[in-house]
């Protein structure tokens, strides 16, 4: 016995990703960047900084018009750290987003001293992602494929979601669901041969940031004036 799916027809893309606040918040609402670009750094084992380099140089090149660029310069401050954790069973990757609401209220207003924008509930400051070796592998294993490859895609599918962007369905998990790298499916990303985002992906970021946010630069430091 086996099921015939007719061919997904429409666009499938990723779009908004509601989140609780952290830290004991309440609100559920899509969470935003307030400034760009967007740094980041790796303290992964098995995402060297080229790795993500080159996954964050293609979310940025997908950009049309640019909305959240990245920038590896994490001189004066980072927003996203790449980092290896145990998650749960099945889940590669896993990104944490941290909004100003409950987790640091009243600090971090480092936005003051560039772009002017005060950071308020659903403004992203900091993000982790996680990813987990174990279940790499064993996505690794299932597929026929290798730790860096399948880390390598894990990579560039979660910092979609470090921009603020959701995942797209996959209701029959069939290859014609599978225009996006966002996709909610491992196995459709993995096993449909997506390995960058993709214009359903920029239609995803366009869905989140009607205009991207203002620029701040990298040089800037975090503080905590407590004033906004
Ligand atoms: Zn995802």
């Amino acid at each position: 016995m086996f099921t015939v799916y007719n061919n997904y027809a429409g666009a499938n893309c990723p779009g908004l990703a509601l989140l609780r606040s952290q830290c004991g918040g309440t609100r559920t609402e899509q969470h935003r960047w307030i400034w760009q670009p967007v740094t980041f750094a790796t303290t992964s084992a098995i995402a060297p900084q080229a790795m993500v380099n080159a996954a964050a140089d293609l979310w940025n090149a997908i950009q049309m018009p640019s909305k959240v660029n990245f920038s590896s310069d994490t001189s004066g401050h980072w927003d996203v750290n790449v980092l290896d954790a145990r998650i749960m069973p099945g889940y590669a990757g896993a990104t944490v987003v941290y909004s100003q609401e409950f987790c640091n209220p009243g600090c971090l207003n480092r936005i003051l001293e560039c772009n002017g924008t005060c950071i308020r509930p659903g403004s992203i400051y900091v993000v982790q992602t996680a990813l987990d070796v174990i279940e790499i592998d064993n996505y690794a294993m299932a597929w026929g494929s290798d730790r860096n490859t399948v880390t390598t895609t894990v990579v560039r599918h979660e910092l979609g979601h470090v921009i603020g962007v959701g995942e797209a369905a996959a209701p029959s998990k069939i290859c014609s669901e599978a225009q996006a790298l966002l996709n909610v499916s491992p196995d459709l990303v993995l096993g449909c041969g997506i390995t960058a985002p993709t214009a359903c992906d920029r239609t995803g970021i366009n869905t989140v940031y009607s205009v991207g946010p203002g620029s701040c630069p990298t040089n800037i430091q975090s503080n905590c004036s407590g004033n906004c």
